[in-house]
């Protein structure tokens, strides 16, 4: 009986411990990061706010149509001067060195491909279409723009879009 006694009392003791952790977990997978060649991960507190608000609305968007859940993928962040020398090296044509990506306001985020949430309660998603994921995106990001949260530009070449926060 003292046993259970102890062991209650040290899981009652972790577990606000426990809840903040998951809850962190919970926030951090809105969206997923790439691995990022040209760009160090930093965004200002506007665009940190306003990338994780795009992840969110974009998991709730497909929930509300009955699609599986993907997360959003951001491929592009805080360029250095160093960063775009080697890109323009590289001879990519959108990197100037007046880039609003130098600025920690932008980022971009692919629409050519989607972090697919694999499981859950042990059970196997469908994948969704890349179209149909697209079209999503472009609807969560039309929303935004239109509350004046972002500036948001479609980039062919890069096949992402191109945001700049507002906020
Ligand atoms: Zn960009």
């Amino acid at each position: 009986m003292q046993y259970f006694h102890t062991v209650f009392i040290t899981i009652h003791e972790f577990l606000p411990f426990l809840v903040r952790v998951y809850l962190l977990y919970c926030v951090k997978s809105h969206y997923s990061i790439a691995k990022l060649t040209h760009s160090i991960p930093y965004l200002t507190d506007g665009a940190a706010e306003l990338l994780d608000m795009i992840g969110k609305n974009f998991l709730d968007s497909l929930e509300s149509k009955g699609l599986n859940p993907n997360r959003i993928i951001v491929t592009s962040v805080l360029r250095t001067q160093e960063d775009i020398k080697k890109l323009q090296r590289s001879g990519n044509p959108n990197a100037v060195s007046n880039s609003a990506h130098c600025y920690a306001t932008t980022f971009d985020i692919t629409y050519a491909r989607f972090d697919k949430i694999k499981y859950r309660n042990f059970l196997r998603y469908e994948s969704v279409e890349k179209a149909i994921l697209k079209n999503v995106l472009g609807e969560v990001l039309r929303d935004l723009r239109k509350q004046n949260k972002c500036y948001v530009k479609y980039e062919v070449k890069q096949r992402c879009f191109h945001i700049t926060t507002r906020m």
